[in-house]
C-alpha cells in the first residue's frame, strides 16, 4: 500500500533534525556492539528524588479526592507554595492566582507559550547556543527565528548592542535562560537590568528559562528575571523540579510573572490537556518547602563533580573555566574537528556520550556540552578511556 500521503504537516517538517534521538540511535547501536556506555549526553539528573517527596507523593495518591481530573490552573496549594517559594528567594511577591501557573514540565509550557503568541512570520529572538524547546517551540508555531550568536569572549552573554534595531522593533518575544544550558555561563545583574530595559524599549516579550535556579555553586545566587523592576510587566520566568530535586520523570514545572503572558499561555493549555496529576503536585509543594539541607547535598554533587572533571580534563591539555552554576561542562573540542565529528568519534573510540555543540544550534559549533550525571568514578573511567585512546585537547 502506498502511504506516501501521509506526511506530517510542515510545521514538523521544517525542524532540524532532534540530535538527541539521533545520538539515542548511535548509543543503542553501540550497546548492541557490547560496548559500556558512560553517558554524559542528556541533561538528565542521576540522583534520587528526596524521600520526603516521594513519601508525600504515595500518602496523597492514597487519597481518592486526587484522582479525578485536577484543576487547569493548578491546584491552590500548590500555586501558593509556588508563590511563596519565590518571595523565601527573591523576595518577589506574586499573586498565586494569574501570576503562577504549573506546567506539565517546563519543556512543555516554554514550546506552548509559543503556540499561543507567535503567528506564521513573527520574528523571535533566539540565543545560539539555546536550549533547543527555545528555537523549536517558535519553529512549530511558524515563526521566524533570529539567532543571537553567543561568544566565548563575551563570556557567552546576548550582545544586545549587537542587535539591529530594526530586528529589535520586529521582534515579539526574547527566550534567553542563565544559568545557562548548554554554556553553563551565569549573568550579572547588570545584565538582566540591561535585557528588561531592551525589551521594554522595543515591545518584546521576556521569556527567561530558570532551570538552574538552584544548582549554583561557590556561595553564587542566581538572578530571578522578576527582580528586576519593571520586568514583571513583560516577562515571565520558568522553573522546573526536573534540575533542583532529581524529578525529571515527574513531569512538573511552572511559569511566573507577567499575568496576562500567563493567561494566554493557560487558554492554550486549556484546549490540549487537564495538567499536572494532583498528587503529583502535592509532591512537588513539598519538595519546594524542603529544608535547604537537601539543596546543599545536590550542589555539592555537582560541585565535586564539576572540580573533579575539570582537573582531570586539565591533564588532557584542556583548560575549562570553573563554572558557578548548572550541571554542565561547556568544552572546546580540539583545534580543527567540529562538534559532530569530535562527539561521534568520542562515542565511537570510548563508548563515552557527550553532546555536540551544534545541537543547540550553529553558535554551539565547535564546543561539546559534557553534563555531570555520573559519580567520579565513572568520570574517572571516562577520563581514563579518552587518555587511552589519545584524546586530548592540542
Ligand atoms: C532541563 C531543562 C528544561 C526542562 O525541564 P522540564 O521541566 O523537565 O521540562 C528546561 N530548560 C532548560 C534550560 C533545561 O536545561
Amino acid at each position: 500500500m502506498n502511504l506516501d500521503w501521509i506526511t506530517p504537516a510542515d510545521r514538523l517538517r521544517s525542524l532540524p533534525p532532534y540530535v538527541f534521538a539521533r545520538l539515542d540511535e548511535l548509543k543503542a547501536r553501540a550497546r548492541e556492539q557490547g560496548l559500556d556506555l558512560i553517558d554524559l549526553g542528556m541533561g538528565n539528573p542521576d540522583g534520587a528524588t528526596p524521600q520526603p517527596i516521594v513519601d508525600a507523593a504515595i500518602a496523597a495518591l492514597q487519597n481518592p479526592a486526587n484522582h479525578g481530573y485536577p484543576p487547569f490552573e493548578g491546584t491552590a496549594d500548590f500555586r501558593r507554595a509556588i508563590t511563596d517559594w519565590y518571595y523565601r528567594r527573591y523576595n518577589v511577591a506574586l499573586d498565586p492566582d494569574g501570576e503562577a501557573l504549573p506546567l506539565l514540565g517546563s519543556k512543555e509550557g516554554l514550546a506552548h507559550l509559543a503556540i499561543a503568541y507567535i503567528n506564521p512570520g513573527d520574528l523571535v529572538l533566539v540565543p545560539s547556543p539555546s536550549y533547543p524547546a527555545h528555537f523549536r517551540g517558535p519553529l512549530i508555531a511558524g515563526g521566524k527565528i533570529y539567532p543571537l550568536i553567543l561568544k566565548p569572549e563575551n563570556d557567552w552573554l546576548i550582545d544586545l548592542k549587537a542587535i539591529p534595531d530594526a530586528i529589535a522593533q520586529q521582534a515579539k518575544i526574547l527566550y534567553f535562560n542563565y544559568p545557562s544550558n548548554p554554556t553553563a555561563a551565569v549573568a550579572p545583574r547588570e545584565f538582566f537590568e540591561e535585557i528588561v530595559a531592551f525589551a521594554h524599549r522595543h515591545e518584546i516579550m521576556l521569556v527567561h528559562d530558570q532551570a538552574y535556579a538552584e544548582l549554583a555553586f561557590d556561595g553564587y545566587q542566581p538572578t530571578s528575571l522578576l527582580e528586576i523592576p519593571g520586568a514583571k510587566d513583560i516577562g515571565v520566568e520558568f522553573h522546573t523540579m526536573s534540575k533542583t530535586y532529581n524529578m525529571a520523570g515527574w513531569r512538573v514545572g511552572f511559569v511566573v510573572g507577567n499575568r496576562h503572558i500567563i493567561q494566554g499561555l493557560r487558554t492554550l493549555k486549556t484546549n490540549l490537556d487537564y495538567g499536572i496529576f494532583a498528587a503529583l503536585q502535592t509532591a512537588a509543594q513539598t519538595a519546594l518547602n524542603l529544608p535547604d539541607v537537601y539543596l546543599h547535598d545536590v550542589q555539592d554533587r555537582y560541585r565535586t563533580r564539576r572540580d573533579f572533571l575539570i582537573a582531570g580534563l586539565a591533564k588532557l591539555g584542556w583548560d575549562v573555566p570553573k563554572t558557578k552554576a548548572t550541571m554542565y561542562l561547556w568544552v572546546a573540542c580540539p583545534p580543527g574537528i567540529g562538534s559532530t565529528d569530535f562527539a561521534l568519534s568520542v562515542l565511537q573510540q570510548t563508548g563515552v556520550v557527550v553532546t555536540p555543540g551544534n545541537a543547540f544550534g550553529a553558535g554551539g559549533e565547535g564546543y561539546v556540552r559534557i553534563s555531570l550525571i555520573a559519580d567520579c568514578d565513572r568520570l574517572q573511567e571516562a577520563l581514563d578511556r579518552f587518555d587511552k585512546a589519545g584524546i586530548r585537547y592540542s
